[in-house]
């Protein structure tokens, strides 16, 4: 099975207890939309694990994938592994045998549906763990120098102009005593 959609109507079939066991991979181009500042640049990989309950289907598994994302010192492109455990419930919308509607769950805000053609769809659920596992300030290494503030310059890259006139700046008041004396 590949991508983040699967269909569960033979699993919603069986009783509560059956399970189905996945090796995920979705390729980066079905993640590409799911995040606004990052940019996926390997498949998403893992094992899911579906247990159909009484009510729902639990999906459990352990996904990872990485991105590419903006140093957040010196805005050069910087690849960020992600990983993750995933553990989410299904509801289904209708009755997989009866086709009548189901009522919702009390708890639905903690769930997700199945869409009444049984297509189970990790994809809001795999966004959001990205999105959690992002780091806040991504750098592109430890020793990053960053921009400089004043002229732009990647620091990375060796110094700019500017740090002459810093050095002239922090010496202006000597140079002033100096110049006072007769
Ligand atoms: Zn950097
Ligand atoms: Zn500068």
């Amino acid at each position: 099975m590949t991508g983040l959609r699967f269909n569960v109507a033979g699993l919603l079939k069986e009783g509560a207890g059956a399970t189905r066991e996945y090796a995920l991979e979705a390729a980066p181009r079905e993640l590409a939309g799911l995040l606004d500042d990052a940019r996926p640049i390997a498949p998403l990989t893992g094992q899911v694990r579906l247990l159909r309950t009484q009510r729902s289907i639990f999906v459990r598994g352990r996904l990872k994938t990485r991105v590419q994302v903006e140093c957040s010192r010196c805005l050069a492109e910087t690849e960020v592994p992600i990983s993750f455990d995933l553990e989410e419930e299904f509801f289904p919308e209708i009755d997989v045998t009866t086709r009548h509607a189901l009522p919702k769950p009390d708890d639905n805000g903690l769930g997700f549906m199945i869409e009444p053609s049984h297509e189970l769809d990790l994809g809001e659920s795999v966004r959001q763990h990205m999105l959690l596992e992002l780091p806040m300030q991504a750098i592109c290494r430890e020793t990053c120098a960053g921009l400089c503030p004043r002229c732009g310059a990647n620091l990375n890259e060796g110094p700019c102009a500017c740090v002459d006139d810093e050095i002239d700046e922090r010496l202006a008041p000597l140079r002033a005593l100096f110049e006072k004396k007769p």
